[in-house]
């Protein structure tokens, strides 16, 4: 048992490194050494930070077998996919360095003749982002990127299991050339994350990860007077109508729920299929998924890894013996691969409705649920009988009903004839309780500014 961060391999169960909790003497100084470079990064001129991000995106790309290879070893992810992840990181940052600059920008805002009014974007200073561990480097760089080109500085918690992408990507930073201290590891209890946020060197935090997790760290930051962004998950639909080309859903589908070994917030969780092609689409899914290639991540060809943690896989296991109880039917998988690592087969329920667990909860894992819908009305219904309210997906031949019918998700998005996905041009994130706030696109670039009014007579 070690006191902070533990690396082990899902994949093999071996140890791979651990990281000792800072001392609160580390902690201090971290958090000195990020004011005082947040002091001088708003000091900055943006073209200036323009420059450290292009060089920010040369380095991610440069470092793609190292970086990727962390990520694979610390949390199963295979290694095509954690390629990818760091080319998406680096794609994000170029898009920021080109864009955020004219987000920013002072607007100006029409008001009587003889005045002028605008408004800046100002950085408000030292960021918490308490981060997760399914997208080890993506989660992170959505969260700094953005906030980062205002000025702020970036303070980061990362999930303990892995902590070795944390490092990795602090060295990043500061090999692009950064302020020392600007982009900084918090490697620390929960207790100690909440006297952070209590902490007057820190402005505001921001949260990926669940429902507990995020009603804790917004509490603490409520009690202190701070803002909060949560981005908690969710439980997306993936509505099949009768016009849809099967063909195509079904493929998509298979993506967007066995990606990542299905622990992805905007994954589709909920196949909610309209009764005239509901058997046509199940048979296929099914066949499909039944062929996915489970294994070794460091294998170019494997298409799902293991799950991160065990007790995720226990979790997972559990909620898929509970919904079998409850009345679904067990389609395909259901059982956890017997020997090392965290493996679980790719697993179909059928049958599943509101009540059940794999209708009501979110499941973090290769499971997909599949539910019927008599008609559209009932599966708009079906859709929106959710806590969640992350993504949604919908697919019909008729987009312009299409775009009526997402008028009435209560989501934060909904992609038609595709499957969520997050981008840097669009915002992120969710209503109900999948969080608050938005990251990425102009959303995400102002969310932790002072949008500070200026008039001059
Ligand atoms: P957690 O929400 O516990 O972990 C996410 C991050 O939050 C970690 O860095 C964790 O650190 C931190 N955290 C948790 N509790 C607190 C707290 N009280 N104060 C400060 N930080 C805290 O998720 P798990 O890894 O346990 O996964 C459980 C479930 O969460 C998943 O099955 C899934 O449903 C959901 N989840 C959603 C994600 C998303 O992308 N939206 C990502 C990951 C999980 P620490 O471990 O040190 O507590």
């Amino acid at each position: 048992y070690v006191d902070g961060g533990v690396s082990r391999n899902p994949a093999n169960d071996e140890l791979i490194a651990t990281y000792p909790y800072q001392t609160s003497d580390d902690v201090e100084r971290m958090l000195d050494a990020n004011s005082a470079a947040f002091r001088m990064w708003r000091a900055t001129p943006m073209s200036e930070r323009v420059i450290v991000y292009r060089r920010l995106a040369t380095v991610l790309r440069d470092r793609t077998e190292r970086l990727a290879s962390v990520i694979t070893a610390e949390m199963g992810k295979p290694i095509v996919a954690a390629r990818a992840e760091v080319e998406k990181c680096a794609a994000t940052i170029d898009w920021i360095a080109a864009n955020g600059p004219a987000i920013l920008a002072d607007e100006p805002v029409p008001v009587d003749a003889n005045d002028q009014v605008h408004v800046s974007y100002l950085p408000i200073g030292s960021i918490l982002a308490v981060m997760p561990w399914n997208f080890p480097l993506w989660q992170v760089v959505r969260a700094s990127g953005p906030i980062m080109l205002s000025g702020n500085g970036f303070i980061l918690k990362h999930a303990p299991n892995v902590m070795g992408a944390a490092y990795a990507l602090e060295e990043a930073y500061e090999a692009a050339g950064f302020p020392k201290g600007l982009f900084a590891n918090l490697n620390s209890d929960n207790a100690t994350v909440a006297h952070v946020i209590e902490d007057s060197r820190v402005a505001a935090v921001t949260l990926t990860g669940s429902m507990r997790a995020g009603a804790a760290v917004a509490s603490t930051a409520a009690r202190a007077l701070k803002k909060s962004l949560l981005e908690l998950g969710g439980s997306d639909a993936f509505i099949v109508l009768a016009d849809a080309n099967i063909e195509l859903a079904v493929e998509a589908a298979i993506h967007a729920r066995f990606q990542n070994s299905g622990q992805v917030c905007l994954a589709a969780k909920r196949f909610i299929l309209e009764r005239p092609i509901a058997d046509q689409f199940t048979r296929k899914f099914v066949e499909a998924a039944r062929t996915l290639k489970i294994g070794d991540p460091t294998d170019t060809s494997t298409q799902i890894g293991p799950m991160a943690r065990k007790d995720l896989r226990d979790e997972l296991h559990d909620q898929v013996e509970r919904s079998l109880a409850e009345g679904a039917t067990l389609l395909l998988g259901g059982k956890k691969v017997p020997g090392a690592g965290n493996f679980y087969e790719p697993t179909v329920l059928g049958d599943v409705a509101p009540g059940m667990t794999a209708f009501d909860e979110e499941t973090f894992g290769p499971v997909a649920a599949i539910a019927i819908a008599d008609d559209l009305e009932h599966a708009i219904e079906l859709a929106n009988t959710s806590d969640y309210g992350l993504g949604g997906n919908l697919w019909t031949s008729d987009t312009e009903r299409a775009q009526r019918i997402a008028r009435r998700l209560d989501t934060g998005g909904v992609f038609i004839n595709g499957f969520s996905a997050s981008n840097p041009r669009i915002p992120v994130g969710g209503v109900k309780k999948s969080g608050y706030g938005r990251e990425l696109s102009h959303f995400g670039l102002r969310e932790f500014t002072n949008a500070q009014a200026v008039w001059i007579r």
